[in-house]
């Protein structure tokens, strides 16, 4: 997918990228080669948001299956006429709403930013369906992740317990039609074994309630019973690790 045939396909079906819904176009095909290269041939792939087809194109040449959650109707039909393909599924729903399918998937999305933080939180609370996500971002949502300040908080703990994260590129701004007027990092987090938590992603939550606060205060008020003595402890000192093990205490 080039600059050349996103224009040709917005005008043939005189269409414009919506704001609303985050659309921006990937066509640097050099990105686009390196967030397909991290799909193995034959494997069951999710997308979020395929748009005019620049990832999913190049995907379907991979994936065994590919199963593509858009919500933008008008995309839809496009993408229909576009790529009529047997492998490929499109689903017309916004993906915060779907249930994610059984067989376990690879999850490859170039976000829509204004959602980036809530789906990566659906993805981490559903990982036991996910092998792996592949994840274009605004950059500066990237580096929430490498800063070392928990910046996201429950999400960075999250990466932390259930991933093995690195950046597989950066992008700028002209990789994209119409360009946003942010840069943009693509990620791969590689899914652990370890079984999703809800009791864990709650503990979670109340000890991030007030971060500045001291975590044995923050718990109390949420109800949870600690015997161990945290002293002056705030989250932000303790690995996703000792979190884990403090949970296990308490839970
Ligand atoms: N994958 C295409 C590409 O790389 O050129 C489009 C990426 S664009 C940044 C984000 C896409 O996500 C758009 O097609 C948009 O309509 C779609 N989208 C926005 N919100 C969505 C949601 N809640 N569920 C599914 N798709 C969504």
């Amino acid at each position: 997918m080039n600059t050349k045939r996103i224009l040709e396909i917005l005008n043939k079906y005189e269409i414009r990228a919506k704001k609303k819904y985050g659309q921006n176009f990937l066509v640097d095909e050099k990105v686009i080669d390196k967030i397909v290269s991290t799909v193995n041939e034959g494997e069951y792939v999710i997308e979020i948001g395929p748009g005019l087809g620049s990832l999913t194109e190049e995907l379907l040449k991979r994936a065994g299956r590919l199963t593509a959650y858009e919500i933008d109707e008008e995309l839809v039909e496009i993408l229909k006429e576009e790529y009529p393909d047997e492998k490929l599924e499109l689903v017309n729903r916004d993906f915060l709403q779907v249930e994610m399918p059984e067989e376990k998937a690879v999850l490859v999305s170039n976000l829509p930013y204004y959602i980036t933080g809530d789906i990566l939180l659906k993805c981490f609370r559903e990982k036991d369906s996910l092998k792996s996500m592949t994840v274009m971002m605004q950059k500066e949502a990237a580096d929430r992740f490498f800063s070392g300040k928990y910046e996201y908080g429950v999400l960075n703990i999250l990466a932390d317990w259930y991933s093995e994260y690195h950046v597989v590129c950066k992008a700028d701004r002209h990789c994209f039609i119409p360009a946003p007027n942010v840069d943009s990092t693509v990620m791969e987090f590689v899914f652990n074994d370890r079984k999703a938590d809800e009791g864990f992603i709650s503990f979670l939550n109340a000890c991030f309630a007030q971060r500045r606060k001291l975590l044995a205060g923050n718990l109390k008020k949420a109800g949870y019973v600690i015997e161990r003595d945290l002293g002056k402890a705030r989250v932000e000192e303790l690995s996703a690790e000792q979190l884990h093990e403090l949970y296990e205490e308490i839970r």
